[in-house]
């Protein structure tokens, strides 16, 4: 992965955060994973859409990150069980 850089410094960027959940579990289709980064000089946050580490939930298709569980899974699993 590039180095990311601080338009303005021209820094390197510090990871902060990273793959943070962005929008709720309920937006589905808005659901985005950022990294967080922040500016060493100005402390400028930047967010990026997280590279890697995202898969593709086998079950509906949804992509999401790696080191948690599929969220619509998890979601239609809960409303599956209110309809019982
Ligand atoms: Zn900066
Ligand atoms: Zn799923």
């Amino acid at each position: 992965m590039a180095e990311k850089m601080c338009p303005s410094c021209h820094k390197a960027l510090t990871l902060r955060e990273k793959g943070y959940p962005m929008g709720s579990a309920f937006l589905k289709a808005d659901r985005v994973h950022v990294d967080i980064y922040e500016c060493p000089d100005c402390h400028g946050i930047r967010l990026y859409a997280t590279e890697g580490d995202m898969v593709k939930c086998p079950k509906c298709g949804t992509l999401h990150s790696a080191k948690e569980a599929c969220a619509i899974c998890a979601m239609n699993a809960a409303l599956d069980e209110e309809g019982k």
